[in-house]
C-alpha cells in the first residue's frame, strides 16, 4: 500500500532531519529492494553530493552501509591495490571487536582487517584480493546487531511524526500508517551485486576485470562482516544471548581442538561459521526490536534501546562532562567498518595411496617434543595438491589407516584429500594434470608414498567411502615368529583352523588409552601359512579378513584379549615381525579414519 503524498513528505522530512541517507529514505518509504535502480540512483546521488561537499555525515539508520558510490568504474587513484582504506583500530572508527568473541583480544592473521569501503570498486577489489579463479560468487552479508534497533527507533519516530501531522487541523491524511521497512541487507545487496557483476569493473590501473556472475549457491563466497562500535551498547542483550547459546551448543565445544598428538593444521572455517554468532545476535536483536520496541516511550524505558534511540535522534544523553559527551557522540556517528573475506568452499581429491616404506605415519605425528617417523602420507600427498589448488591447508581422510611400521601395497588405500579455500578450484580437472601429480609423487622422497587414480570427487564421496569401508575385506602378508620349531604339518593345521574363523577381539591394550574397551567378533575369511626355508621358528602368514580386524593381536593374542589367536592355535608363543597390507577390496574408499573400532592391525 503506497503512502499518500502528504505522508511521504512527512516521512522524508523527518528522516532528513535525523540525517538519514537517500537510500534509507527509500527503505522507510517501503521501496522494494527489487527496485535496484532506485537504490543505485539514490546511492549515486548521495555519493556525488558528498564528493562535491567533501564530507558526508554517517547515516544513523544504516551506519554508512548504504553510503558508497555504486559506480563500478570509479577507482581510487591514490590506492594502489584498489582496496578500501584500512581503518585505524585505535582511532575510534573501529567496530565492536573481532568477530570471534572471547578470543578477540588479539588480531591474528586469519582475521581480515577492518576496512571502510566507499566505492563499489573497493568491494570488487576485496572480492579478488586473494586471487581466486572464479566465474561466480555468492554474496554473504552480516550486519551489526544494532541495526535492527536503529531501524525500530527510526520507525517509532516516524510513526510519532505521522501522528502529529495527522492530528493537525489542516492534515490531509488520517492514518499514521507506515509501510514495512525494506531490510538494509536487501537494499545493500540490490545495490552492490550489479556493481560486482558489471563488466565496467576495473582495477586501479583501469584494466577491466573479467565479469563474474552472482549465484547464491556458488561455492565461492564473498563474505562481508560489518561491525559497529555501538553494537554492544545498543544491542548487548543480543550478543550475550547468542554467545550463551553458542557455548551451550555441544557441537561448538566438539569442533574446537583437534587431538594434540595429530596436530592437524589449523584449517580456517568458512567465514559464515566464524561469524555465525554475529548473525545470530542480529536475528535476536531483530526479533526483540520488532516485538518490544514500537513506540518512542518503549525505547526510553530500556537501557539499551534508549541509546539506540538517542543515536538516531542525535541526542547527546551523556552527562559525564564535555570530553565524554564528545566521545559518545563520535561513537554514535562512526561508520560501520567492514571485513571483506573471499573464500572458496573445500575441494575434494580422491584416489588410492600406496606406502612403500615402513616408518611413515599417516599424518604428521609429534610426541615428546619431536617428530615421529619420516614425513607422512598426508605431507606427501598435500605437497602437490596444495600447489595445484593454490591452497594453504588440507586434511587427509582415508578408508582406515595402517600403523607407521606397516606398508600399504597392492591396489592402495582409498583416500579423500579435503583441500581448503582453493584459489584454483579447477585443479586436476584435466587428466594430464592428474597423471603428472602421480608421476611427481613417485619421484619425490624415493617414492615412499605414491598414489593411483587421483581424481576430483564431490563431497558425497565421503559417504561412498564410509559405506564401502564397512563392507570391505583386506588382505595382509605377515612375517611371524613362533616359540618353537614348526613343521609343515603345524602350518597346514594353522591355515586350516584359521580359515573361516571368527575371533573375539577385546580392544587392544595399545589403544586402550584412547578407546573404550569392548569385545568385537571379527572374521578371518581365509588364511595361508608357509615355513621360511632354513628358519623353522619363522613363518609367513597371508590373511584375508573382515574390516577392523586387529592383525597383530590376532597373531600374539594380546595377553588373551584376542581369542583364538595364532599362538593359541600353535600352542606356543607367537609374534609378528613385519606386516604389509596387500589389498583393500572395495569399489572406492571409505572415510572411517575417525570411526571407533576401525583401526586395524
Ligand atoms: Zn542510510
Amino acid at each position: 500500500m503506497a503512502l499518500p503524498d502528504a505522508a511521504r513528505e512527512v516521512v522524508e522530512t523527518e528522516l532528513r532531519r535525523l540525517g538519514a541517507c537517500s537510500p534509507c529514505v527509500l527503505r522507510f518509504l517501503g521501496t522494494p529492494a527489487a527496485d535496484a535502480g532506485a537504490y543505485r540512483d539514490a546511492c549515486a546521488r548521495d555519493a556525488a553530493a558528498a564528493s562535491s561537499s567533501g564530507d558526508q555525515a554517517t547515516c544513523p539508520c544504516c551506519l554508512g552501509v548504504l553510503q558508497f558510490d555504486p559506480d563500478p568504474a570509479k577507482v581510487d587513484a591514490s590506492d594502489e591495490d584498489g582496496q578500501a582504506p584500512r581503518v585505524d583500530v585505535d582511532g575510534g572508527g573501529g567496530g565492536g571487536g573481532p568477530p570471534s568473541g572471547p578470543s578477540s583480544a588479539r588480531e591474528d592473521d586469519d582475521v581480515p582487517p577492518r576496512r571502510s569501503p566507499r566505492l563499489a570498486s573497493h568491494y570488487a577489489a576485496g572480492m579478488r584480493s586473494a586471487g581466486h579463479e572464479i566465474t561466480a560468487f555468492a554474496l554473504e552479508v552480516t550486519l551489526p546487531p544494532s541495526i535492527p534497533m536503529r531501524q525500530a527507533a527510526a520507525r517509532a519516530l516516524l510513526v510519532e511524526a505521522l501522528r502529529g501531522a495527522a492530528a493537525q487541523p489542516e492534515g490531509v491524511f488520517r492514518s499514521p500508517f507506515l509501510p514495512a521497512t525494506t531490510e538494509l541487507r536487501d537494499a545493500f545487496r540490490a545495490t552492490l551485486i550489479p556493481a560486482l557483476t558489471s563488466s565496467a569493473v576495473v582495477n586501479a590501473a583501469n584494466v577491466p576485470k573479467r565479469p563474474v556472475q552472482h549465484d547464491p549457491d556458488a561455492p565461492f563466497k564473498f563474505a562481508l562482516l560489518f561491525e559497529h562500535e555501538q553494537s554492544l551498547a545498543e544491542a548487548g542483550f543480543a550478543t550475550r544471548t547468542a554467545e550463551a547459546r553458542s557455548n551451550r551448543d555441544p557441537r561448538n565445544r566438539k569442533r574446537r581442538a583437534p587431538p594434540i598428538q595429530l596436530r592437524l593444521a589449523a584449517l580456517p572455517d568458512s567465514p559464515a561459521a566464524t561469524w555465525q554468532r554475529v548473525g545470530e545476535a542480529y536475528d535476536i536483536s531483530a526479533k526483540r526490536a520488532g516485538d518490544a520496541f514500537t513506540t518512542v516511550a518503549s525505547f526510553e524505558a530500556d537501557e539499551h534501546a534508549s541509546r539506540a534511540m538517542a543515536a538516531v535522534r542525535g541526542d547527546d544523553e551523556s552527562s559525564r562532562g564535555e570530553k565524554n559527551k564528545r566521545d559518545e557522540k563520535n561513537k554514535q556517528t562512526a561508520r560501520a567498518t567492514c571485513r571483506l573475506v573471499p573464500w572458496h568452499s573445500p575441494c575434494y581429491l580422491g584416489g588410492r595411496y600406496l606406502k612403500w616404506k615402513r616408518g611413515v605415519p599417516q599424518s604428521p605425528w609429534f610426541a615428546d617434543g619431536g617428530v615421529v617417523g619420516e614425513g607422512s602420507v598426508q605431507t606427501s600427498l598435500s605437497t602437490f595438491a596444495l600447489a595445484a589448488f593454490k591452497s594453504r591447508g588440507c586434511r587427509l581422510n582415508s578408508a582406515g589407516r595402517e600403523d607407521m611400521d606397516v606398508r600399504m601395497l597392492g591396489g592402495g588405500r582409498p583416500f579423500i584429500l579435503e583441500v581448503h579455500d582453493p584459489r584454483r578450484p579447477a585443479a586436476f580437472a584435466d587428466v594430464a594434470e592428474r597423471r603428472a601429480m602421480e608421476a611427481a609423487l613417485a619421484n619425490a622422497d624415493d617414492g615412499a608414498v605414491t598414489a593411483t587414480n587421483i581424481h576430483p570427487v564431490p563431497r558425497e564421496a565421503y559417504i561412498t567411502m564410509h559405506e564401502g569401508s564397512a563392507e570391505k575385506r583386506k588382505t595382509y602378508s605377515a612375517v611371524c615368529w613362533a616359540g618353537r620349531a614348526l613343521t609343515e604339518a603345524d602350518v597346514k593345521a594353522l591355515a586350516a583352523r584359521a580359515s573361516g574363523l571368527t575371533v573375539q577381539q577385546k580392544t587392544p591394550t595399545r589403544v586402550l588409552h584412547r578407546r573404550t574397551s569392548a569385545t568385537r567378533p571379527r572374521m578371518i575369511h581365509d588364511a595361508k601359512a608357509s615355513l621360511v626355508a632354513g628358519a623353522p621358528r619363522f613363518f609367513l602368514l597371508e590373511l584375508d579378513t573382515q574390516a577392523g580386524t586387529y592383525i597383530k593381536e590376532f597373531v600374539h593374542g594380546d595377553f588373551g584379549r584376542t581369542s583364538p589367536s595364532v599362538g593359541e592355535i600353535l600352542g606356543c608363543e607367537a609374534d609378528i615381525l613385519q606386516l604389509d597390507v596387500t589389498d583393500i577390496e572395495m569399489a572406492f574408499g571409505g572415510d572411517e579414519a575417525r570411526t571407533p573400532g576401525e583401526e586395524e592391525q
